[in-house]
């Protein structure tokens, strides 16, 4: 609606709108029209896509350019007559989201400034099963405050740290109730950050990889689909619900568990307790030994490298590998079919190991969803390459951060000032 000022915001039904309240929306309108627009724009752009008058726009613009938000490019003529309009894009010199990965063969962590680009990254392969939570996550802390530190040397604020891990995590306490693949259980991965990195008064917020590696595609790919199922095959396999470009968490945050779906009545029992699960028929543990890769061997050498030789046994012919490969993407497809079926999703992405398997994995999957999602015939399901790759976790990570400030940048600008004004 349209308020007597000129602002675009919805008052609740039977509540006043409050002045600051309806700043606070504008503000994240605002912001948001500015990240979303393909080019930079111009107040009076901004004015005209959302309802606002020109003279609430420059202000709620002069705010956020204030608060390092957002950045002026050089004024440009779009008319011949006229004053030339500035551009305005996201400033990425200040504001910045840390991601951090626990995940069974490797962590990780990485900077992404509000501009979206990546500013710092580390990865160390070491597998962690077998490990105690506290020491796995004191190494994690340790990376998290190299990048906090490298993030102050380029002149930015960190401005939060999302946690990815692979399991099921409550949300919103933060606690890692089931890791099947690292044996944990009711860890408060949170907690046990926060007391040993010193990350101080820095919001965490824990989510399982898989729905974080789909919140990375989100960030890499602007042409992403507004609705998909992203699935990442590592050593576990997971799944993250994207609808209407957010999140789909479930009741209790704990959707996405694709991995243990049954593909296989009477298949090879799985961590989990169960049997027949995804995970051992399409994990990357299941495609070694089916191919007659060592196992053993991959453990020592971590993940990108294990999918490489995969990818080169597949290249090189292996009818071995050809075979294992198909019968991974034709127990995915067939789970994917059922979520497909179940939710109506249009599309998905294969991420994770599955981006560089995607030349054999892929058709199985294309086959599988053709022949069983009811609606495929009216409606073909597109099966996409993740374009984020192996990083998509973290960098979903680090993206939850910045995409929190975009949705509520009043509440970032009262922490900032609070920061800076302690000088931390
Ligand atoms: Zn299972």
């Amino acid at each position: 609606m349209r308020t007597s000022g000129g602002e675009a915001a919805s008052a609740v039904p039977g509540q006043p709108a409050r002045q600051d309240s309806l700043r606070t929306r504008n503000l994240a309108l605002v912001l948001r029209r500015i990240a979303d627009a393909p080019t930079p724009v111009s107040r009076a752009e901004l004015a005209a896509a959302t309802g606002l008058t020109k003279a609430t726009v420059s202000a709620l613009v002069d705010t956020l350019v204030g608060s390092r938000l957002v950045g002026e490019l050089e004024p440009r003529r779009t008319r011949p007559t006229g004053r030339p309009a500035t551009g305005l894009v996201l400033d990425g010199e200040e504001t910045a989201g840390l991601g951090v990965e626990i995940n069974v063969d490797y962590i990780a962590a990485c900077v992404v400034d509000l501009a979206g680009r990546v500013r710092h990254r580390e990865v160390v392969q070491d597998d962690q099963r077998g490990r105690v939570p506290e020491r796995t996550c004191a190494a994690v802390a340790a990376m998290a405050t190299r990048a906090i530190e490298a993030a102050a040397a380029a002149g930015l604020i960190v401005a939060g740290v999302g946690v990815a891990v692979p399991g099921l995590v409550d949300r919103p306490g933060g606690v890692l109730r089931f890791a099947p693949n690292l044996g944990w259980r009711d860890i408060d991965v949170r907690r046990l950050l926060s007391r040993a990195a010193g990350l101080g008064e820095l919001p965490v917020t824990v989510d399982n990889e898989a729905n974080f590696a789909a919140l990375g595609e989100l960030h890499s790919d602007r042409s992403a689909m507004p609705d998909f199922l992203h699935v990442s095959g590592e050593i576990g396999v997971g799944a993250g619900i994207v609808l209407r470009r957010e999140l789909f968490h479930g009741t209790r945050g704990w959707s996405g568990e694709i991995g243990h779906v049954t593909v296989d009545l009477d298949g090879p029992r799985c961590r989990c307790g169960a049997q027949g699960c995804l995970e051992q028929l399409a994990g990357q543990e299941a495609i070694l030994r089916a191919a007659g890769l060592s196992v053993s061997a991959a453990t020592c050498m971590g993940g990108q490298a294990t999918v490489g030789r995969i990818v080169e046994a597949a290249e090189r012919g292996s009818a071995r590998t050809h075979a294992a490969l198909r019968q991974a993407g034709r127990a995915l497809g067939v789970a994917v079919a059922g979520t497909i079926n179940l939710l109506d999703i249009p599309g998905v992405v294969l991420g994770g190991i599955y981006a560089p398997l995607a030349p054999w994995i892929a058709p199985e999957v294309q086959r599988e969803v053709d022949r069983r999602v009811l609606s495929a015939a009216w409606s073909p399901v597109a099966v996409r390459v993740s374009r984020a790759g192996s990083d998509a976790a973290v960098l979903g990570a680090a993206g939850g951060v910045t995409t929190a400030i975009l949705r509520d940048p009043a509440e970032w600008m009262r922490r900032r000032d609070l920061r800076l004004a302690v000088g931390t």
